[in-house]
């Protein structure tokens, strides 16, 4: 079902109530915090990534954090503040669904629902996600192979659900220069194999301020279909990957050189 052997044209998702797509000719953009800290921070962030022109808003409510003593994530209430974001700036809501037990819930407020790199193999979850009706951003696995996302892309798809977006996130190598190798390769690789959209995350990709805007144009010269990019109002003080997030005028200046790449609407 992933194969573009099977259906030769490119699946666009759209939003009905907004011209926002995923896949096709315009961008999709996807900012927001790593974690939904408070109802503040979500409304300043979402503001300004709104009026600088992204049409989706990300921000996890269950963080899979490495150590169990890190910020976990405000769970439901941050997905209630997702859904005053989403009324007050029209912004679609990403977030993370981390097990089959809180996906009910997320599926509830989430237009898009996330399943992150760590989960990108687990095969329950998959499966139920291919049984709701919305959208599912499947992020890549951070050892994983082109034919391994694939199959789990068609894991989702196998259950009903054909409107599966990629993510390409980053995976591990030797290198430590950055927190993972953000592996461009793969876009052309998943255009050629898949009509399937994939978008490129920068942020997790290279876990450094400083690297996301250049790895955001690079993404967009390959021929992302979109960008996932982490965006705090006060990245020092963020309660998760503070490190990776960029300020908002950053956010702002990389919109107006991808726009010169690509067009977004
Ligand atoms: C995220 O997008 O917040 C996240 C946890 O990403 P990943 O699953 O790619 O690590
Ligand atoms: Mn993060």
């Amino acid at each position: 079902l992933v194969s573009r052997d099977v259906k030769e044209e490119d699946t666009v998702i759209s939003f009905p109530g907004t011209n926002a797509t995923i896949g096709g000719r315009d961008l999709a953009i996807v900012a927001g915090p790593c974690s939904i800290e408070s109802r503040e921070q979500a409304f300043a962030v979402a503001e300004q990534i709104a009026a600088a022109g992204a049409q989706f808003f990300r921000g996890g409510a269950y963080k899979p954090r490495t150590s169990p003593y890190m910020f976990q994530g405000l769970g439901e209430q941050a997905l209630i503040i997702m859904a005053e974001v989403r009324d007050r700036f029209g912004l679609r809501i990403v977030t993370e669904a981390m097990d089959t037990e809180n996906l009910d819930l997320v599926a509830d407020y989430a237009d898009v629902i996330q399943i992150g790199a760590r989960n990108m193999q687990n095969y329950t979850l998959l499966k139920a996600v291919g049984r709701k009706r919305q959208p599912v951003l499947l992020k890549r696995g951070m050892s994983a192979t082109l034919d391994e996302l694939l199959m789990a892309a068609e894991y989702i798809m196998s259950e009903g659900n054909y409107q599966v977006i990629l993510c390409e996130r980053g995976v591990r190598t030797f290198i430590d220069h950055t927190r993972n190798t953000l592996d461009l390769s793969i876009v052309p690789a998943v255009h050629r194999l898949s009509h399937l959209p994939i978008l490129v995350d920068p942020s997790h990709g290279t876990g450094k301020r400083n690297k996301v805007v250049p790895l955001a144009r690079a993404a967009v010269a390959v021929g992302a279909d979109g960008l996932m990019v982490e965006v705090h109002d006060q990245p020092d003080k963020a309660l998760s990957d503070g490190a990776q997030s960029i300020y908002p005028e950053q956010f702002v200046q990389m919109m107006d050189e991808i726009t010169q790449i690509a067009p977004v609407v």
